[in-house]
């Protein structure tokens, strides 16, 4: 379905479909500790799109020619569930899956002291459980919840946000009427991940943007990131007070 709802006034100010600001967030909520079998669990939700991460590990590689005597190995596994979307798409695994499945683990390794477990891996099953555009940047967030919930030892969270332009307009955090807005030069999504101290670690993009304005771009995603990180940083800080009482 195309929705075309984002429009420039009379004024000339560009507006978005659901009325945000150009650095506007959806709303957030995130917690962590939600699923009790898993060593780290997280839950985060931007605005429509769920995600809920669950960390298994780290623990002895299986089978063992797949252990790496140098370092642990992280394995993500990213499912966008069948009922997460209106149409109706076919369970399970599928390329889009697993490409995103890939950038989630590269996404996590840096701020991972993998050297610290040889031959062991960590699990990551991160599940969208319902889906408005920026699964993988939710995913990536719950996911890094989750493993510091699990008390795998990070250099810092991960936090990741998209950017993007809508025709001319840069905006943060698109949905997916934004995702679909085909006016004038159309919608360029760039999914951007960073370290506590605003070092990218994962970035990509899908449109079509002058340098200029990725720069632009980049540095609204790094702010945006600041305020995610803080939220990440209650829900797990929540978490431990919760235990205390
Ligand atoms: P992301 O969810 O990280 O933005 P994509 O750009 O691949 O990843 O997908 C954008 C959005 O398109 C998804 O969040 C989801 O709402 C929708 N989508 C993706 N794949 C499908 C599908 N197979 N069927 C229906 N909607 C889909």
């Amino acid at each position: 379905m195309t929705t075309k709802k984002s429009e420039t006034k009379s004024s000339g100010k560009f507006e978005r479909p659901d009325g945000r600001k150009v650095n506007e967030l959806r709303p957030i909520w995130a917690k962590v500790g939600v699923v009790p079998n898993a060593d780290g669990s997280a839950i985060y939700a931007s605005g429509d799109t769920i995600a809920i991460a669950a960390v298994y590990g780290p623990k002895q590689m299986h089978p063992q020619h797949s252990q790496n005597p140098e370092k642990g190995t992280l394995r993500c596994t990213y499912l966008m569930n069948s009922f997460s979307v209106n149409e109706r798409i076919k369970p399970g695994p599928n390329r889009r899956s697993m490409e995103i499945s890939k950038i989630t683990e590269w996404a996590l390794e840096p701020v991972l002291m993998l050297k610290d477990f040889p031959s062991q891996v960590i699990d990551v099953h991160i599940n969208i459980i319902q889906a408005d555009a920026g699964t993988r940047c939710a995913g990536i967030n719950a996911a890094s919840m989750a493993l510091a919930h699990a008390g795998v030892p990070m250099k810092s969270l991960v936090t990741s946000v998209s950017a993007g332009k809508l025709d001319k307009t840069l905006v943060i955090d698109l949905d997916k009427e934004e995702e679909d807005f085909e006016e004038g030069e159309g919608p360029t999504d760039i999914p951007l991940s960073f370290t506590g101290d605003g070092k990218i670690t994962h970035m990509q993009l899908d449109g079509k943007i002058s340098p200029a304005q990725l720069k632009e771009a980049v540095e609204m995603a790094r702010e945006s990131a600041k305020e995610i990180h803080k939220i990440q940083v209650k829900a797990l800080k929540d978490s431990v007070e919760g235990d205390k009482k």
